[in-house]
């Protein structure tokens, strides 16, 4: 371990910013803002290495580090001129907690620590103020109990009730009826009077002793060792472990733990205490931006008790407020603040977070570190700080997640408005919807019709539900995982979708909701009727009761910006998923640059094609077969000319039929009558055929190309129409690239009987139409077998997709739609670090694929290869692809602007990793 403590103070600091790993973000910020010549008040951090040391021998500092501390508290005082423990000139300190990354408000902090009763009463003697002494003594017994002893704050309510009520009293308030929130409107802390306050004190501390059975301690080194020990402990609290969980910040870090000299926001009305942003953080704007609150605490801010004052003063035309801005109360202050954040801007070239206190006066900078912003912020101002010079294009590209974008392309929920929250489910497809809970697709449809917003709720959507979904502004269903039909159908649509929500059960028309607490634990349970009001936020997987304000998406110019610096670097193209001529215009206008999987099956549920699809399915020998294809090829062909229309120039990657006959016939005794009157074949005929189809194990059964093998005349229609319509958009003088591709294969005589076929068609229409037109034919590899013999695969095949989501469900032997019942526990034990069918598993799925690419490579030397899996729109999958050297990743429309920026991300990083290259 090196050295334990690191010292700030007087414009010279042991570490500097690059050190956050050691001394975490506030510790990092706090030197480096010491160095930079910045009011800091003095301090020291004790390092990450201490605090990991700490739990290594069973919660105990390492030998030395006392002294270390002590002797670091020496400096402390010489520099303020006061005394540890000193009644006569007090030095009181704060105990904060700092990580590498931030985590806002999930650890600890205690203030003023360092006082008793007779330092208490030297405080009030040094600063003129006994009210202000004791107020900050209550306050640091308040916090110590809680954070250090083990002593809950609701404990302390009623004293602190007691003492407002006694204050109250000699204020001539009748506090008799008052509840103990009209009571701190009524007497705010500001008002407890010094009397009160040294009784409140005297309850606290037998409070204490009541719930420990020991007294409050005295001495301000016993209060420090138990502060320290208390920041490094909250390191693993709840909260804290969730927090890094969602975060994916590990453990290992530990936290820091700073110790700095106390600075007084509360010592009148020529002191306080706030927050600012050097640009503001949720719309980017380059403004000068925060809030403040006179004579108070930084606690009074996070408290939300009273409300706080704007630093500025309003623009043109003034306001109501103007007189309460920092600008206007405290001129001098307010300018140094100014000046402050325009140096750490510039220092640190990018927006930053300020925590400042002004003391009598003076201004101290308390934090800094780099602001949390929306998505929509983090593209204006990294373009803007391009502009400006701050930082590099390149720069600008590595500084927005590619995740944050989404709320540029979706409604996002109002993050101040005011919300309940009802459960959680998987995070299926971003963006905001509100509506009225329907349990069928039909009834969805109805009222939408009426005009009114609905949220289709479901155990889960099956194809017969499309108009349903089309209809509703967002789903909800109780099963499935991220790549089950709900969330790949609403991603594609662009529509706010929660899956896989086990606390939701429906049956009957009724949703019971299984009510959680913080810890997992069940508490109770609600129940939403049909027609009650419901909020989905499809991004973070939540569901509120009610309706939760939104706000509407927007692109703006500087993404657009963005997004072209973003295309300039990157290698990977970004092709779509699309199906229909609609969602082909949708990818193309947020970049796409092909399709990369056309899903016919999605163009066989409108309401007039189902019909012959299923009297296809239930015809007994191929002649009845083809006679319903028949019916079909104008409706396939219809559909491709439009969507080649839309792509023109651009390459088409269409997929044969893929899914199980079985899913294609009536789901419910209404659709089966429907089907027996229109082909006249008798009901139980219908439903014989139908239980003849059943499978045990649809995914694994009757299914892509071997559908083919049994009934080659569905591929043959579905190529005709291809090819047909290929004919036509070039007759139109319109270029046509088509691809062809082959689902599930695993052998190389799978695909050599499939592309006799597709062959022998191409033939027979380019002679009918007197035209050729270039047709490529290729594969998905979507079966450990497949990659493993990709090199007799890519005798037959021109180019692979790797069908990740049926690559993941074969190769890990999870099925997709049920994944989404336990997978969450897999993550939460850490076997998996992410959702696989979110994230691709690289370690095992990904070795698939580089076998695959590696195989087909070498057998078909620059054997093009692309992803159409869910992963093709997954930042860090991407990354992966990258460095796998894949030619495109395709993925739904909504998320081809991500794949975009995060393919660009990635060629850069690949880039950084190969090292500055040689100059010529
Ligand atoms: C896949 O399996 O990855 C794929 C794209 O096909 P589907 O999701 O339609 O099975
Ligand atoms: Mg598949």
């Amino acid at each position: 371990m090196g050295r334990s403590i690191y010292f700030f103070g007087a414009g010279q600091a042991d570490g500097d910013a690059q050190q956050k790993d050691l001394l975490g973000g506030k510790g990092a910020g706090l030197a480096e803002m010491t160095r930079l010549g910045i009011p800091v008040p003095p301090g020291f951090t004790v390092t990450t290495e201490v605090c990991n040391a700490y739990y290594a021998s069973g919660k105990a500092l390492p030998a030395g580090v006392e002294d270390e501390i002590k002797a670091a508290i020496g400096r402390l005082e010489s520099l303020r001129g006061a005394g540890f423990g000193s009644p006569e000139a007090p030095l009181l300190v704060s105990v904060r907690s700092g990580a590498r990354a931030s985590m806002p408000g999930m650890m600890d902090t205690i203030l003023n620590l360092g006082l008793n009763d007779e330092i208490a009463r030297g405080l009030a003697r040094r600063t003129g103020s006994e009210r202000f002494a004791l107020d900050a003594y209550r306050r640091f017994i308040l916090a110590y109990a809680d954070i250090v002893l083990g002593v809950p704050r609701d404990r302390f309510e009623e004293a602190l009730g007691r003492a407002r009520r006694q204050a109250a009293a000699k204020l001539g308030v009748d506090a008799t009826r008052l509840n103990s929130a009209e009571l701190e409107r009524k007497v705010p802390d500001s008002q407890l009077d010094p009397e009160s306050l040294a009784a409140l004190i005297q309850r606290q501390k037998d409070i204490v002793l009541g719930a420990t059975g020991r007294p409050f301690p005295d001495d301000p080194y016993a209060q420090l060792w138990g502060a320290i020990g208390a920041v490094f402990d909250s390191w693993k609290n709840h909260r804290a472990q969730v927090y890094r969980k969602m975060h994916d910040i590990p453990e290992a870090w530990g936290t820091a733990c700073t110790v700095q000299a106390m600075v007084f926001g509360n010592l009148g009305d020529d002191s306080g205490t706030g927050v600012a942003f050097t640009r503001d953080p949720s719309t980017g704007e380059r403004r000068f931006y925060g809030e403040w609150l006179p004579n108070a605490q930084g606690e009074d801010v996070v408290a939300g008790v009273r409300t706080p004052h704007p630093l500025s003063r309003p623009g043109e035309g003034g306001g109501a407020d103007d007189e309460s801005s920092l600008e206007a109360r405290m001129p001098a202050a307010y300018a140094a603040l100014v000046e402050v954040q325009g140096k750490l801007e510039q220092h640190f070239r990018d927006v930053q977070d300020l925590e400042f206190t002004i003391q009598q006066n003076e201004l101290f900078l308390l934090q800094c570190r780099t602001a949390k912003r929306t998505g929509r912020a983090a593209v204006r101002i990294a373009v803007e700080m391009a502009k400006e010079g701050l930082i590099s294009q390149r720069e600008a590209i590595l500084r927005v997640d590619p995740g944050s974008i989404d709320q540029l392309l979706h409604p996002s929920i109002d993050p101040s408005a005011p919300k309940s929250l009802l459960a959680r489910g998987l995070p299926a497809s971003p963006g905001a919807a509100t509506g009225q809970v329907v349990f069928s697709a039909d009834e969805a449809e109805r009222r939408a019709g009426q005009g009114r917003a609905v949220i289709l709720v479901r155990s889960e959507t099956s194809p017969e539900d499309i108009h349903g979904m089309k209809a509703a502004r967002g789903i909800l269903t109780a099963r499935g995982g991220m790549t089950s039909h709900a969330a790949v159908v609403a991603r594609g649509m662009g529509k706010s979708c929660v899956a896989g929500c086990s606390a939701i059960s429906v049956s009957q028309g009724r949703m019971a909701v299984t009510i959680y607490d913080d810890h997992g634990r069940a508490t109770g349970s609600i129940t939403v009727k049909d027609g009650d009001l419901i909020t989905l936020d499809g991004g973070t997987g939540t569901v509120y009761l009610g309706a939760v304000p939104t706000i509407p998406a927007a692109l703006s110019g500087e993404f657009e910006e963005l997004m072209a610096w973003a295309d300039a670097v990157r290698r990977l193209r970004v092709r779509s998923n699309a199906d229909t001529p609609h969602d082909a215009r949708t990818a193309r206008n947020f970049g796409a640059e092909g399709i990369g999987l056309c899903r016919t099956e999605h163009m066989f549920f409108d309401e007039e094609r189902i019909q012959a699809v299923r009297e296809m399915i239930l015809a007994d020998g191929e002649l009845g077969r083809r006679r319903a294809l028949a019916k079909l090829l104008p409706f396939q062909r219809s559909d491709f000319v439009g969507v080649f229309r839309e792509m023109a120039g651009l390459p088409v990657t269409i997929r044969l039929l893929d899914p199980p006959l079985h899913e294609f016939l009536p789901q419910d005794e209404a659709q089966l009558q429907q089907l027996s009157r229109a082909t006249g074949v008798s009901a139980e005929d219908l439903q014989r055929k139908s239980e003849e189809l059943a499978e045990y194990n649809p995914m694994l059964g009757h299914r892509g190309c071997r559908l083919a093998i049994t009934s080659p005349e569905i591929y043959e229609m579905q190529a005709r129409a291809i090819l047909e319509a290929a004919c036509e958009v070039a007759a139109a003088g319109i270029e046509v690239e088509p691809e062809i591709m082959i689902p599930l294969s695993m052998t190389r005589r799978e695909l050599a009987l499939t592309r006799a076929l597709v062959e022998g068609v191409a033939e027979k229409v380019f002679a009918e139409k007197g035209r050729r037109v270039d047709v490529r034919f290729g594969t998905m590899i979507e079966l450990p077998r497949a990659a493993l013999r990709a090199g007799e695969l890519a005798e037959e095949a021109e180019f692979f997709s790797f069908g990740t989501n049926d690559l993941t469900q074969t190769s890990l032997g999870i099925s997709r739609d049920d994944a989404g019942r336990f997978l969450g526990a897999y993550v939460e034990a850490g076997i998996f670090a992410k959702d696989p069918f979110q994230s691709l598993d690289v370690p095992g799925v990904g070795e698939l694929v580089e076998i695959g690419r590696d195989r087909g490579r070498a057998a078909r030397p620059g054997l093009k290869l692309g992803v159409c899996g869910e992963h093709g729109g997954d930042p860090s999958s991407i990354a992966f692809f990258e460095r796998a050297g894949l030619d495109y990743v395709s993925c739904s429309p909504f998320r081809v602007p991500i794949a975009r920026l995060a393919a660009a991300q990635a060629a850069l990083a690949a880039e950084a990793a190969r090292g500055p290259r040689a100059t010529d």
